[in-house]
């Protein structure tokens, strides 16, 4: 039994997300006899709730460069991206019966919006090309040789002898899906350095209870400043949904990715500064709510400013400000209406926590880059090993942008490991 695995499979390629479903089909095409090991029971669990079941399965982005500069270690990623481009991803999909789309910032869905069609033509494809899948398989450990090559996988119930292994198991956000940071202790352990893999692309809890008030509103620009210590450092514009714990939607997501960082760096208090309408200046804003109580004089301040905000923001800075709701437009001060300009202009909040692995979105740290050459997705310590997807120490913001990565590193991967079986 033990012969007849190793005479079959040029490439093992462990964890059937995205990546690994790339690198296998890559594989194959390049000739190599393959095998995609999964410990669940089907593929690209997380892949069907990407885009909440839609799929933004990229950016429309071909320029390169400009790509890899929104990634943590984007550079390493320069390769893989030339190999295979958000536009050859679109073409490979269409291709297999799943045109795309675009949306706005960039984003690709499929025309079907459904995740599931995009998994569906992934499987198709590994069917057409032979590969054998091994589903709830569990790989449990690695063995190398005396040259320091992966000699044997250990599975829960059997073992592989591999020529060449693509290690593609996500990272350990959403860990029901799969991915619990498996890959980590096996990479380590065979010399690579793991750099502390942190949730990102998570949801921001605030301290205040207030916040919870506009829950559901979804403010579609939005600028926040973050400070740290009473030090600003940094700010961000996007699309911001208020939950009953704080913020959610892009532009929240996002800046987790920072916030992680200032987070790890220091216990210092971090601090927002949200500016809601943030392509108005000071004046601007007083000028619109001026004409819109000149225009309404002989109402009160509760039935003014519908033309100026959305009910439930309207409803908050109205009861937030403190200003009398019976008060007539035409008597309300400068002073007053200021009061209302700074809070939508300087709205201030306390940054409470990040939620976790739970409900991230991707991982920030992994596999460190140094030791993987990004010419070939290639171990720089163990010969016959390749790394593709979110285990490598490599992340980008929403938008399409960790799928693209997994694409392209699993291509990239999957190529080099049949060249490196059929040379
Ligand atoms: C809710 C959600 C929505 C998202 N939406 C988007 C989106 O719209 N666009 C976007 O670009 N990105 C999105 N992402 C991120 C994207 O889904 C991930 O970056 C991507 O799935 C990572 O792919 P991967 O192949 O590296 O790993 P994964 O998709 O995590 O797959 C790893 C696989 O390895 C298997 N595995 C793990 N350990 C073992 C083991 N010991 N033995 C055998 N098999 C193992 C797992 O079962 C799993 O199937 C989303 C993420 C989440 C959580």
């Amino acid at each position: 039994m033990k012969k007849l695995i190793e005479e079959q499979f040029d490439v093992v390629v462990i964890g059937a997300g995205p990546a690994g479903m790339m690198a296998a089909i890559r594989a194959a095409q390049k000739g190599a006899r393959v095998a995609l090991v999964d410990k669940k029971e089907e593929p690209g669990k997380k892949l069907l709730m990407a885009g909440n079941g839609r799929c933004n399965l990229t950016q429309d982005q071909d320029n390169v460069v400009e790509l890899s500069n929104l990634y943590k270690n984007g550079r390493f990623l320069l390769s893989a991206f030339n190999s295979f481009r958000p536009g050859s991803v679109q073409e490979f999909f269409a291709g297999n019966g799943v045109p795309t789309k675009v949306e706005k910032n960039g984003r690709v869905f499929p025309v079907s919006d459904r995740a599931e069609d995009v998994l569906g033509a992934l499987v198709n494809v590994l069917k057409e090309n032979n590969i054998t899948f091994l589903y709830k398989s569990h790989v449990v450990d690695f063995f190398l040789d005396n040259e320091g090559r992966i000699s044997k996988i250990k599975l829960k119930k059997r073992e592989l002898f591999p020529k060449n292994v693509i290690i593609a198991v996500g990272g350990k956000s959403y860990p029901a899906t799969g991915s619990m940071g498996d890959g980590y202790e096996w990479a380590a352990k065979m010399g690579h350095k793991i750099i502390e893999p942190l949730p990102v692309l998570v949801p921001i809890k605030i301290k205040e209870d207030w916040v919870g008030e506009l829950q559901g509103v979804s403010a579609g620009s939005v600028s926040i400043a973050v400070y740290q210590g009473g030090k600003k450092k940094f700010s961000n514009e996007g699309d911001l949904m208020f939950t009953h714990y704080g913020f959610s939607g892009p532009l929240a997501l996002n800046m987790s990715r920072d916030i992680a960082k200032l987070v790890s760096q220091s216990d210092d208090d971090i601090k927002f500064i949200l500016d809601l309408k943030p392509y108005l200046n000071f004046e601007q804003l007083d000028e619109i709510i001026l004409t819109d109580f000149e225009r309404n004089a002989d109402k009160k301040l509760s039935n003014c400013l519908h033309d100026v905000f959305s009910p439930k923001l309207l409803d908050f800075v109205l009861r937030y400000s403190g200003l009398d709701m019976e008060k007539h437009a035409a008597k309300i001060s400068r002073k007053e209406r200021h009061v209302l300009v700074n809070l939508v202009k300087n709205l201030s909040v306390t940054f409470d926590s990040l939620f976790g692995f739970e409900m991230a979105m991707a991982t920030s740290g992994g596999v460190s880059t140094r030791e993987i050459d990004s010419r070939t997705m290639g171990s720089k310590i163990v010969p016959n090993l390749y790394f593709a997807g979110e285990i490598i120490d490599v992340d980008g913001p929403t938008g399409g942008y960790n799928l693209q990565m997994c694409w392209s590193t699993g291509y990239l991967a999957g190529e080099s490991a049949a060249k490196n079986t059929l040379t």
